[in-house]
């Protein structure tokens, strides 16, 4: 079910200017740093430890931007999914809970800086992120959001319900906005991001997976199929695609299959009604709605379903109703000319996690869906922690060991169908 076909062309690969693949890896070699996984985490992980001057070796099981962060819907938002500031304080504690939402309150401008400092065209468009609500209930959650992000001193707006309805192109009652935050192609952003670490000296081999860890004199030793890594320190970022190399590491996410559909380009005309300067959105559904323009002005959404037969026709078929439903100056379904699904990883508390597996062995990432701008900030992070540039405590979340989700194969077929329940409330509310 979570299997995705990561070789055919999707929307942001057939828009990104294609990448020389690096080779895979044969023999045995050394380093210092290992890193295990090629998304947005893996990349960012292995610039934090080369910029603490460390030699950094990077091994991707298929392509660079094949899983989560190459297929993703390109949302890089400031703001935790679920949580407001005081509610991380409260489940961190003051000195992480602060940490954490700094981390969160300035990830945005991380990635975004990060796509500056290597001049990696990404199509970024930082024009912002909107939050708009469609209840009362989500109305007084928004308004909560924004309050507390901006006791905490982050750029943010509210805006009522005119100008959050003309904002966006559809009525709502109100909204606010992160002004930090906006939307990228993230395929070429994964793709920009590893060729830029590679300037700076990171060694990637791609076509590379990790089959077995083996304690070694000093670190670990790392087998693939054609040769072996021995590394001081060893970063896992496999996110939802984590296998049995370490044991038990799998059963501590759970992997959600959602796609991505995108329309033809949209007319001018049209464009100045909907999503007007551009910004990223996502409402407040419970089967969560988001969108935001492509470099060619298509615009891209997506969904998930219960049942995965005949997804494509269907998922197309879905979209179009729901684009339909909600943006007016479409007059009717628009064309769905792109569709394609990936995995991302959730956890029951919804928050990322660093878990130590061992001395010298350590695993960041699990973001439920709101990874991309948070993998940059704590991935660089991540490499800083491995060359002990930070320890443990100095980390912006709690270490901790393996967290394994109770009743695992369950939690997994649960949360998988859960949107069809968060459907049922989205009506009745
Ligand atoms: C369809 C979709 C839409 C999304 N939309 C958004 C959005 O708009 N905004 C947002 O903030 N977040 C979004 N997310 C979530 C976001 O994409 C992820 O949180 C983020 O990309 C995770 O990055 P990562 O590097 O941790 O994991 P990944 O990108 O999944 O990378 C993990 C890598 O590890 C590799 N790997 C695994 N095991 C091994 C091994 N044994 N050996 C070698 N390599 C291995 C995999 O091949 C993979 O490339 C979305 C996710 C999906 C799937």
């Amino acid at each position: 079910m979570f299997e995705v076909d990561w070789k055919t062309p999707h929307l942001w690969r057939k828009t990104t200017v294609a990448r020389k693949t690096s080779p895979a890896l044969t023999g045995d070699i050394e380093t210092e740093v290992l890193v295990v996984g090629g998304g947005f985490t893996g990349l960012a992980s292995a610039l934090g430890a080369r910029d603490s001057g460390a030699g950094v070796v990077l091994l991707e099981g298929n392509e660079i931007g094949s899983a989560a962060s190459g297929r993703n819907n390109g949302l890089v938002i400031s703001h935790h999914s679920k949580a407001s500031p005081s509610e991380l304080e409260k489940a961190y504690g003051k000195i992480h809970g602060d940490r954490f939402n700094t981390l969160v309150a300035g990830a945005a401008d991380v990635a975004f800086g990060l796509m500056q400092r290597f001049g990696i065209n990404a199509h970024q468009v930082q024009q912002g992120w909107i939050q708009p609500a469609h209840t009362e209930a989500t109305h007084a959650r928004a308004r909560q959001f924004h309050d507390e992000w901006r006791a905490f001193g982050a750029h943010v707006s509210w805006f009522d319900r005119d100008e959050v309805s003309r904002r966006v192109g559809s009525r709502y009652l109100g909204g606010w906005m992160v002004h930090n935050s906006g939307h990228i192609n993230p395929f070429a952003m994964t793709v920009g991001l590893a060729d830029a670490i590679e300037r700076e000296g990171v060694h990637i081999f791609e076509n590379t997976r990790c089959l077995r860890l083996e304690k070694a004199e000093r670190g670990w030793r790392v087998y693939t199929a054609a040769g072996s890594v021995t590394a001081r320190e060893v970063v896992l970022a496999t996110n939802a695609l984590t296998d049995d190399l370490w044991p038990g590491l799998k059963r501590t996410l759970i992997p959600m299959k959602v796609f991505q559909a995108a329309t033809e380009p949209l007319a001018d005309d049209i464009k100045a009604q909907i999503l007007v300067g551009n910004p990223a959105v996502s409402d407040m559904h419970n089967d969560l709605r988001y969108f935001h323009y492509d470099c060619d002005g298509r615009l891209v959404s997506g969904a998930t379903h219960t049942f995965w037969h005949d997804e494509d026709r269907r998922g197309r078929a879905k979209v179009a109703r729901m684009l339909a439903g909600t943006f007016k100056p479409l007059g009717g379904e628009p064309r769905i000319t792109e569709y394609w699904s990936g995995t991302f990883a959730v956890v029951p508390n919804l928050k990322p996690h660093l878990y130590r597996l061992a001395p010298g062995l350590v695993f960041g990432g699990l973001y439920s869906g709101r990874g991309v701008a948070l993998s940059m900030a704590l991935g660089q992070e991540m490499g800083r922690w491995a060359t002990g540039r930070r320890t443990d405590a100095d980390m912006p979340l709690p270490v901790t060991s393996m967290q394994p989700i109770a009743f695992h194969p369950v939690a997994v077929q649960v949360a998988n169908r859960m949107h069809a329940w968060n459907r049922m409330k989205d009506r009745r509310a």
